[in-house]
């Protein structure tokens, strides 16, 4: 089969994926399951790996290049093993992205994305840049009617990791208060979708890129800003003292330290974007109990949760589709923004 498969790290991202003919992954264990991809995410976690962010994580978990990433994976099942009983090939299904054990206390709680035993295919482990993939039965969830695998594959992630920030967002706010978005690219434009639907509370989306401006305007956000030199007082003044959510989508490059700045007293930010690092005075925590987490993928329930949105009509993956022969391009495209909301590609 066809697969696009990173050789080296590179910092500076200089570097292509290639596309070879590999050997297309078979069942090995009684819970494994073929999935023939349909579509599969790009991701900025992507970029990450090819950058050597993940490296030594990945290469604790055995991880050795070259390998194929694409964790956002959605297709039909080929083949399963045999104590498989919920799908069948021929099925349609987006993939959770984390291979989650089902046994140790986490599990138990329902807390996927703490398993003690996880794996996560696509990140050291092959992933959905290919014809063909492996994952486990726990992870698979069958697409309602009417819904095909290209249509949804990013919500495998992108879409489930904004969902869960969304939904604790949505739990902290009420009717007239305000939530922040920083970043509305594949994350932020699905979080938008989802408060508009269940939180009450009136969304600023900030997103110094024009294109990605006039996507939240038609997905219904109440204020859209451009992140210049002034968000601070501006959001200050729009919001009568700042944001009571900020959920930050880029986590580098500067907006880690700006979106905490954003809030108002007793406020929360979330943070989803990785890469820099948070320096907050003590001083600010506590004269103003702002209070600072993270969000972290999201767990099998909340997936479902999103599908079921989605199936309704009310989130929506914005995507631009690429052959899986023109990766490299779409990865280029992304670091330049050349698209909004998610690049897609397909096998
Ligand atoms: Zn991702
Ligand atoms: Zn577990």
């Amino acid at each position: 089969m066809k697969a696009a498969r990173l050789y080296e790290y590179d910092p500076a991202m200089n570097v292509e994926l290639k596309i070879e003919d590999v050997r297309p992954p078979t069942i090995a264990a009684p819970d494994e399951v073929i999935v023939k991809v349909g579509a599969a995410g790009l991701c900025r976690t992507d970029l990450h790996i090819i950058e050597g962010v993940w490296k030594d994580i990945m290469d604790i978990e055995g991880g050795l290049l070259p390998y194929t990433m694409g964790h956002e994976n959605a297709g039909w099942v080929e083949d399963v093993g045999s104590a498989v009983t919920s799908v069948k090939p021929g099925d349609a299904v987006i993939c959770h992205p984390f291979n989650s054990c089902g046994i140790c206390m986490s599990c138990r709680y329902g807390h996927d994305m703490y398993c003690d035993h996880g794996k996560f295919p696509g990140l050291g482990l092959d992933g959905g840049f290919a014809e063909y993939f492996k994952t486990n039965e726990r992870s698979l969830i069958k697409l309602n009617t009417g819904i095909t695998p290209l249509e949804v594959a990013p919500m495998a992630d992108a879409g489930i990791t904004a969902y869960r920030a969304a939904k604790k967002a949505a739990k902290l706010l009420n009717p007239g208060g305000y939530v922040l978005l920083l970043g509305i690219g594949g994350l932020g434009h699905i979080a938008l979708q989802v408060l508009k639907h269940t939180s009450g509370a009136r969304v600023i989306a900030v997103d110094r890129e024009p294109a990605a401006q006039a996507l939240a305007r038609d997905l219904g956000a109440d204020i859209v800003l451009d992140g210049g030199p002034d968000l601070i007082d501006e959001v200050k003044d729009l919001t009568g003292g700042g944001a009571h959510v900020a959920i930050d989508f880029v986590g580098e490059h500067g907006t880690e330290n700006t979106c905490w700045k954003l809030l108002r007293q007793g406020g929360e930010l979330i943070m989803v974007g990785y890469g820099g690092t948070v320096e907050v005075p003590t001083l600010e925590l506590v004269a103003n109990e702002i209070k600072i987490g993270g969000s972290l993928v999201g767990d099998f329930v909340e997936l479902v949760e999103l599908m079921e949105m989605n199936a309704d009509g009310k989130v929506h993956m914005h995507q631009t589709e690429y052959k899986l022969a023109n990766i490299n391009q779409a990865i280029t495209d992304f670091k330049d923004r050349k698209f909004t909301g998610r690049g897609v590609i397909v096998p």
